[in-house]
């Protein structure tokens, strides 16, 4: 998948100071044939967010995630395999459950 295919709208920004994400903050955790994982931090306010892209078949679904994880934290996090749909649930309750 080329950047450009991605439904990024309401992930370019950080949802907290809405300061623009800069491409060198933006990590690639995992990219999969539908799925890519993103880690994201905030320039201004050093917020960090996941954001997940998947394609199904209702298009390009995404969903970006406040988090407390460092891009280290996470890529050890998205290392683990298999990572399937119950994986992404299990980070997602791990991340709301911090
Ligand atoms: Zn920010």
């Amino acid at each position: 998948m080329r950047e450009q295919d991605y439904n990024l709208k309401n992930l370019t920004k950080c949802p907290l100071c809405k300061a623009k994400y800069d491409s060198s903050q933006t990590f690639v955790l995992e990219e999969g044939v539908s799925r890519t994982v993103f880690h994201l931090t905030c320039s201004k306010c050093q917020s960090a967010l996941l954001a997940f892209i998947s394609e199904g078949k209702k298009g390009v679904v995404s969903l970006g995630m406040a988090t407390d994880l460092s891009v280290k934290e996470a890529r050890e996090m998205f290392e683990k395999p298999p990572v399937d749909k119950d994986e992404v649930l299990k980070v997602y309750k791990y991340l709301n459950n911090k």
